[in-house]
C-alpha cells in the first residue's frame, strides 16, 4: 500500500430523518484541525434520500468536500448497503482518514467497513492529535475501566478508522459564507447489498429532551434514595432550567430511572452547558461522561466526595433541602413564581 497516494480527512455525515446529528459537526470540526495540521482537506461523506440540501450546513461547519450518496434505497440506514457505500467511496477517492460517530449507528458501521477495507479501527475515541511526522492519527481512548488511556496508532493500512464519542469535541460555529464543493456519487448496490431489512423504526424515551442533546443537565445518583425524586424534584429543576434529567449507575441499576438516562463510560458521554450532579459521589466512571460540561454544580452532603474536586461550584448539604430551594430561587429569578 502506497500510503502517499490516501488523502485527506473524512467524516462520515449521520443524518435522521432530515437533520444531520450534531457528532457529524463536532467530527468536522475536530477533523479541520487534524487536517489543517496534516496539511489536508477536510470532507464530509453523506449518505441518504434526498438529503443533498444538508451538504451546505456541512461546509458552513468547515467541511471543503461533501460526497453526497443520495438514492431512495438509502432512505432508511442498512449495515450492509451503507458499508458497500463506504468502501466504494474508499476505493474511488482513497481517503487517508474515516471520521464515525459512536452512535449506535457509527458503532455498527464503522466495524463493518474497517473490515471490509482490511484495515485498523479505533472505537469510541475520546481524543485526536497528529503523530510529530504529521503522517498518522493517534487515537486515544479510555481503557482498563477508564483507569488508562491508550493511544493507538494504525501505521501502515488505510484508511485510518475511528469512531469518535459524542460530546467530546465542541461544534464549530456555522460560517454561513463558507464555500465548497458538492459532487454527485454514482449509487451501485444490488439486492445482494441488503442483507437485512427495515421493517418498523419504533421510537423510544418518549418525546422530552435527551440528554446527549441537552444544554442543561440535572443528574442524581444513589442518594436519592428512589424513583420519586427523579420524577419530581430533579425533574422539576431541569424543567425550570430547560433541560434534561441525567442518572448514576448506581440509580440506573436501582431501577430508579430508565438507562436512556445514564451518564458515564457505560452510559452516555455529555457536554451540556450546566451539569448539576445531586448525590452523585463522583467515581471515575461517572465522571468519563461528563467532564466536557462547560460548568459543573454539585450538591453532595459528603464534603470529601470526589465529585468536589471536578465542579465549578460545590454546595455541601442534602439534596432534599438544597434542590427545591434552587428550583424555587431560579423560578423567582425567571419571573416564574
Ligand atoms: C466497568 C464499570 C463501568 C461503570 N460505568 C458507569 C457509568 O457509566 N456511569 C456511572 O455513573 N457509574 C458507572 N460505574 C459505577 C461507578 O463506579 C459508581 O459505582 C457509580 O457512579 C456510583 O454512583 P453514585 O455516585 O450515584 O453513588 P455513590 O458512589 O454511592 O454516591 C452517592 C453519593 O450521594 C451522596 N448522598 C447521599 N445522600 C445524600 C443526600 N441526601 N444529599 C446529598 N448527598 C447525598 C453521598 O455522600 C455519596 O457521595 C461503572 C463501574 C464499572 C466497574
Amino acid at each position: 500500500m502506497d500510503l502517499a497516494e490516501y488523502k485527506g480527512v473524512y467524516v462520515i455525515a449521520e443524518q435522521f430523518e432530515g437533520k444531520l446529528r450534531n457528532v457529524s459537526f463536532e467530527l468536522l470540526g475536530q477533523g479541520r484541525k487534524l487536517a489543517d495540521t496534516i496539511g489536508d482537506e477536510v470532507g464530509a461523506v453523506l449518505i441518504g434520500h434526498n438529503v443533498k440540501p444538508l451538504a451546505q450546513e456541512l461546509i458552513a461547519h468547515g467541511a471543503h468536500k461533501v460526497y453526497v450518496y443520495d438514492d431512495p434505497q438509502l432512505e432508511q440506514y442498512n449495515t450492509t448497503a451503507y458499508s458497500k457505500v463506504l468502501c466504494d467511496f474508499f476505493n474511488e477517492i482513497k481517503p487517508n482518514v474515516f471520521l464515525v460517530g459512536a452512535t449506535n449507528i457509527g458503532r455498527d458501521l464503522g466495524p463493518r467497513v474497517a473490515n471490509s477495507l482490511k484495515t485498523g479501527l479505533t472505537a469510541d475515541c475520546t481524543g485526536l492529535s497528529v503523530d510529530d511526522d504529521k503522517k498518522t492519527i493517534v487515537w486515544t481512548r479510555p481503557a482498563l475501566g477508564g483507569n488508562i488511556m491508550a493511544e493507538i496508532i494504525c501505521p501502515d493500512n488505510r484508511p485510518q478508522m475511528g469512531t469518535v464519542r459524542p460530546n467530546v469535541f465542541k461544534k464549530p460555529e456555522a460560517d454561513a459564507s463558507a464555500t465548497g464543493e458538492i459532487i454527485d456519487m454514482k449509487v451501485d448496490l444490488t439486492d445482494a447489498d441488503f442483507l437485512t431489512k427495515f421493517v418498523e423504526l419504533i421510537k423510544m424515551g418518549g418525546g422530552g429532551i435527551k440528554i446527549e442533546e441537552a444544554d442543561v443537565i440535572v443528574s442524581g445518583g444513589r442518594g436519592m434514595n428512589g424513583s420519586e425524586p427523579f420524577e419530581g424534584m430533579l425533574k422539576e429543576l431541569a424543567t425550570v432550567l430547560g433541560g434534561a434529567v441525567g442518572a448514576s449507575r448506581a440509580a440506573v441499576d436501582a431501577g430508579w430511572i430508565d438507562a436512556l438516562h445514564q451518564v458515564g463510560q457505560t452510559g452516555k458521554t455529555v457536554g451540556p452547558k450546566i451539569y448539576v450532579a445531586c448525590a452523585i459521589s463522583g467515581a471515575i466512571q461517572h465522571l468519563a461522561g461528563m467532564t466536557g460540561s462547560d460548568c459543573i454544580i454539585a450538591i453532595n452532603k459528603d464534603e470529601d466526595a470526589p465529585i468536589f474536586k471536578v465542579c465549578d461550584y460545590g454546595i455541601v448539604g442534602d439534596v432534599f433541602q438544597v434542590v427545591p430551594k434552587l428550583t424555587e430561587a431560579i423560578k423567582k429569578h425567571k419571573g416564574l413564581a
